[in-house]
């Protein structure tokens, strides 16, 4: 029997919605022409659904992620400030322990690359420095704990090194053990370890700083880099900055049983609702699910469509060059797709 996917679909906030919508386009484009076996599920979350409901991911829309296999998830705005509750996407990692934040950058055409990269960032998701332990001893002083434990390191490497099997055979761990040595000293122990497990793949370690120079004037020497939460988060942006910017970067959040794809950038609100947000971050992350599900013909097909739209350049979005508008680049995309 073949099996139907459900997929929670979070629209977001800002630029969430126009860019989600032009991905549904698509998503229901590739549902009739390659038969594929996926039902979106629509839910609130957000800072719309904070104004509402007065919580971010109200119980109904937590009930909807639970019957999903998987969820789309367009930027969500998050609430700054001490004591204010936790942010969507970190509320749905925690939920469903989605360890693995995985973050491809490669040249695209048309796209205004700084540097040729082609790397695969696979950032831990779970704690680190964002492991959610702060406090505010006393008006002068504040403390945040970083947790780094052995199991964790080690499901985060396994998915390193499982990728960098499949690519070209080289990760680097990015890490600062030479300062922080409790910490980031056991994730090296870990990862050096872990790597006599993978002898065809090469295993490199570089401090983050240096790592962030060296991306910028040798990016060709990295395949897989893998991180702590908030060195990949930092080295996630450089990188998307280096290949063409926020609008081309996708990303996705693994668990052992779950997942969560969305574009890596945020709401932006300096362009929300003038339709001329750049979709293919959020139509590339839907890529990425394709290949989750097992749907390798239809991500090709779809990853083909995005390449020969952005190639030709009828309508780029602003942030490309162009005048276009976000929902031209979806129609684009559709109109591309091999019959
Ligand atoms: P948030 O607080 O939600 O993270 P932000 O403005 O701090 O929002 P981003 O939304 O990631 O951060 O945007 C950073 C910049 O990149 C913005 O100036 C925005 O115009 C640009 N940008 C982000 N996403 C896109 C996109 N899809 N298309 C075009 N430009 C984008």
């Amino acid at each position: 029997m073949i099996k139907l996917w459900k997929v929670a679909v979070i629209e977001g906030d800002g630029i969430g919605p126009e860019v989600i919508s032009s991905t549904v386009k698509v998503i229901n484009a590739l549902n009739e022409t390659y038969k594929l076996s996926i039902e979106l599920e629509f839910l609130e979350a957000g800072l719309g659904a904070y104004k509402k409901y007065g919580t971010n991911l109200p119980k109904q829309s937590q009930d909807k992620l639970f019957g999903a296999d998987c969820v789309l998830k367009g930027p969500t705005t998050s609430l700054e400030g001490f004591g204010t509750e936790l942010g969507v996407p970190v509320k749905i990692r925690k939920m469903f322990n989605l360890y693995a934040n995985i973050r491809p950058f490669k040249p695209l055409p048309r796209a205004s690359s700084l540097v040729n990269l082609d790397a695969l960032i696979v950032r831990e998701n779970s704690e680190g420095s964002y492991s959610g332990l702060e406090y505010r001893v006393s008006d002068q002083i504040a403390l945040g704990i970083r947790v780094t434990t052995r199991s964790a390191a080690e499901k985060i490497f396994k998915v390193a090194f499982g990728m960098a099997e499949k690519r070209k055979k080289k990760v680097t761990l990015a890490h600062k053990a030479n300062v922080l040595k409790a910490t980031d000293g056991l994730y090296k122990e870990v990862f050096l370890n872990q790597a006599r497990q993978y002898p065809e793949v090469l295993a490199e370690e570089a401090h983050i700083d240096a790592l962030a120079h060296w991306l910028i004037l040798r990016p060709e020497s990295y395949d897989v880099i893998v991180a702590e939460n908030l060195y990949g988060d930092i080295i996630s942006d450089e990188a998307a900055a280096l290949v063409g910017g926020l609008g081309l970067a996708a990303s996705a959040n693994l668990g052992d049983k779950y997942a969560m794809f969305e574009p890596v950038h945020g709401s932006a609100p300096d362009i929300a609702g003038k339709g001329i947000a750049n979709p293919v971050a959020a139509i590339l992350s839907f890529k990425m699910m394709l290949e989750w599900m097992g749907y390798p013909e239809a991500a090709h097909a779809l990853e083909s469509a995005i390449n020969q739209t952005l190639a030709e350049g009828k309508k780029l979005t602003p942030d490309m060059g162009g005048s276009g508008k976000t929902e031209d680049i979806g129609n684009e995309v559709i109109s591309n797709l091999p019959k």
